[in-house]
């Protein structure tokens, strides 16, 4: 009954599409999954068909990518309510932005003399979610970097000479507007920030939980952060956070397996809020 609430698909910077997600989440013999795209909810409905066909619960689920300060944030949120038009023209909006970005960066590297292309970058991302990932992948095809640290690391990263900043959303909003339409918003791998400090605010404003199993936690920040969940009755997630085959970033589907109790505990939160939304 092993399940795994972070996964990602080529609707975002995944390789597997939704439905080959769900069907090798099924052939491993997982019993739930969750499919948390960066800033889409498109990979949901025909992972939600083909889950249904084979017999396997696919939870609908996001990861907005947020920035705070000069780091970036990750909210995951589960079960919104996908078809608020609102947040389709929110999650519209942040597609265009993303788009934008990319443009700008591509132009940025040109300028600085790496020749790659709008247009390939936009051909590797095909229907996903465009961002960063699309244009590192682009600069390892064209022989700038031999791989995607590389890549982050020299043009697109941070600190890096081509980077530019996201139209700015931050954890804060991204939590807001997760229960606005209905979700479970869920700070995701904490580890990797070192920004403790933002929870005590993101509890305030409606923060449920925290992504506690995470590939790239360490035992002790596990124990952290199961430790700061349980002192604020914060509920527990976890996921690989895998991308699909021959992607950096997460590990495979099936590495990490956790228990459907923590699928309970989530859908106990969602009870929770709409017993809430409608007093
Ligand atoms: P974007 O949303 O376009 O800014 O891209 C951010 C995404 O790029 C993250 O969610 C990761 O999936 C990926 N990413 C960020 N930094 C790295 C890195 N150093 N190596 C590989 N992938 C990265
Ligand atoms: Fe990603
Ligand atoms: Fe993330
Ligand atoms: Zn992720």
């Amino acid at each position: 009954m092993a399940i795994d609430l972070h996964l990602h698909t080529t609707a975002s910077d995944g390789t597997y599409t939704p439905i080959q997600m769900v069907e090798e989440a099924k052939r491993i013999g997982l019993s739930a999954i969750a499919i948390t795209d960066h800033d889409t909810m498109e990979g949901v409905e025909p992972a939600v068909k083909r889950g249904d066909e084979l017999g396997l619960e696919v939870v609908p689920g996001i990861e907005l990518n947020t920035d705070y300060k000069d780091r970036e944030v990750h909210v995951l949120g589960y079960y919104p309510d996908v078809n608020c038009s609102e947040f389709q023209e929110t999650l519209k909006e942040l597609q265009i932005a993303r788009v934008n970005r990319v443009k700008k960066i591509v132009e940025k590297l040109n300028e600085l003399g790496y020749t790659i292309s709008f247009e390939r970058v936009g051909k590797i991302a095909g229907k996903g979610a465009m961002g960063r990932p699309h244009i590192a992948q682009a600069l390892l095809e064209a022989g700038y970097a031999s791989d995607w640290s590389e890549a982050f690391d020299k043009y697109i990263g941070k600190d890096s000479p081509a980077y530019v900043p996201r139209t700015k959303l931050t954890p804060n909003d991204a939590v807001q507007l997760i229960l606005e339409v209905g979700g479970i918003p869920i700070l995701a791998h904490p580890g990797l920030n070192n920004l403790d400090e933002i929870i005590p605010e993101l509890i305030a404003t409606g923060l449920r939980g925290i992504e506690v199993y995470h590939f790239e936690h360490t035992e002790e920040e596990k124990e952290h952060y199961r430790k700061i969940a349980e002192e604020n009755h914060l509920i527990i997630t976890g996921g690989s956070d895998c991308h699909g085959p021959g992607k950096k970033s997460g590990v495979r589907l099936g590495e990490i397996k956790l228990p459907y109790k923590l699928l309970e505990d989530l859908k106990n939160a969602k009870a929770a809020l709409e017993k809430i939304s409608w007093k």
